[in-house]
């Protein structure tokens, strides 16, 4: 529902345009922002998803806020609740196909939940789920603690890591996760161990689950040369940059690889390397990415995701499963 009215630019939760009896109430034209009560985060309305993920395509989420502490993170949850609004957590958008419709409801992007602690004693680090695993790889190697240098080349949040068991050049998080910690839908926080998320290639108990990861905690080995690590890290990096592409728009790897099988070698057995659907194409470099070639929609995306799974499936019996998590309404094709 979307009435007309002329708002303040900025309200509290819970004044009279956001009643608990309409729950809808704003115009898309109107840039009303509403501050969480008890806190400086802000809620606003129709924000572009295209601009918070790696594909770059999405229409807008309904609602946004990006909460900086554990407090604005459970004063969005309880926001989101007292409106009756679905929500979905985005970290650094980089696993996601979003549909050009958007999202309804509310968006909690978390990469502003940053903090980083180190334990010397226990070579631990933790790190909040917004922090970008990029640097945390980074971080780790110029300190001269082994363990992240497989994560560096990975554009996602420490909190999509766990959530995916992100993991590259034979390392996984699972490996190296000591405890993460949960935000539940009741309020409270529970640590969780590897063992309690059922990990498994790029799985976790956590997919499908309303679970929101604040923080988490790596196990590394320390006092190993600084210089030493980092140049392996680099090395890592290199390698990615000259057999993948990054330069593009992507979500990385569209599809899990069927064991024993490689996607890629599957796509591109199929003769789909370089193939189109309107700006999205199936990459030169590598058959597992799909590109946004500039003027892609996520219709165009969707599309070329079946189609691969269609003519793989005919030549090879085989139905890619995507590792790309799709989002919001699609028209079934
Ligand atoms: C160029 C490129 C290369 C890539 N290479 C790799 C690779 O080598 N290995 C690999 O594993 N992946 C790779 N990826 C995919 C992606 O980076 C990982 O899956 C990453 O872990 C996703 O993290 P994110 O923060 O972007 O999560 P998002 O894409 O934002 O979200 C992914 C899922 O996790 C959920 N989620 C995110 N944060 C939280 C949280 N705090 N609490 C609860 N749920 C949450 C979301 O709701 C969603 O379901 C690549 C992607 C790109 C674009």
């Amino acid at each position: 529902m979307t009435l007309s009215y002329d708002p303040p630019k900025v309200a509290t939760a819970g004044s009279s345009f956001l009643s608990s009896t309409c729950k809808y109430v704003f115009s898309p034209t109107t840039e009303t922002h509403i501050r969480l009560p008890g806190t400086e985060c802000l809620v606003k309305p129709q924000i572009s998803l295209a601009n918070l993920t790696s594909f770059r395509v999405g229409g807008p989420a309904e609602w946004y806020v990006a909460p900086r502490t554990a407090t604005e993170l459970q004063a969005s949850f309880a926001w989101a609740h007292q409106h009756g609004l679905p929500i979905t957590v985005l970290g650094a958008g980089s696993n996601l196909l979003i549909s050009d419709r958007g999202l309804s409801g509310l968006v909690i992007g978390t990469r502003r939940l940053r903090h980083t602690t180190f334990n010397e004693a226990t070579a631990q680090v933790t790190v909040g789920a917004g922090e970008p695993l990029p640097r945390l790889a980074w971080q780790m190697a110029e300190r001269g603690w082994r363990g992240l240098e497989w994560a560096v080349g990975i554009p996602g949040t420490v909190g999509g890591a766990v959530v995916m068991n992100a993991g590259a050049h034979g390392g996984c998080t699972a490996e190296r996760l000591v405890h993460a910690q949960v935000l539940l839908p009741n309020g409270t926080t529970k640590l969780l161990t590897p063992e309690e998320m059922n990990y498994a290639y790029r799985t976790s108990l956590l997919q499908g689950k309303d679970w929101t990861v604040t923080q988490a905690t790596f196990q590394l080995a320390a006092g190993f040369d600084p210089e030493h690590v980092t140049t392996e890290t680099s090395d890592h990096l290199n390698q990615r940059r000259s057999t993948q592409p990054y330069h593009m728009p992507s979500c990385g790897s569209v599809f899990r690889n069927p064991t024993p099988y490689k996607a890629g070698w599957l796509i591109e057995q199929s003769g789909l390397k370089g193939f189109q659907i309107g700006g999205a194409q199936v990459a030169q470099r590598h058959a597992n990415f799909i590109l946004n070639c500039g003027s892609a929609t996520a219709t165009d995306i969707f599309h070329l995701i079946r189609h691969v799974q269609r003519e793989v499936d005919q030549r090879w019996r085989l139905w890619l499963e995507p590792e790309v998590r799709i989002l919001g309404d699609f028209q079934p094709i």
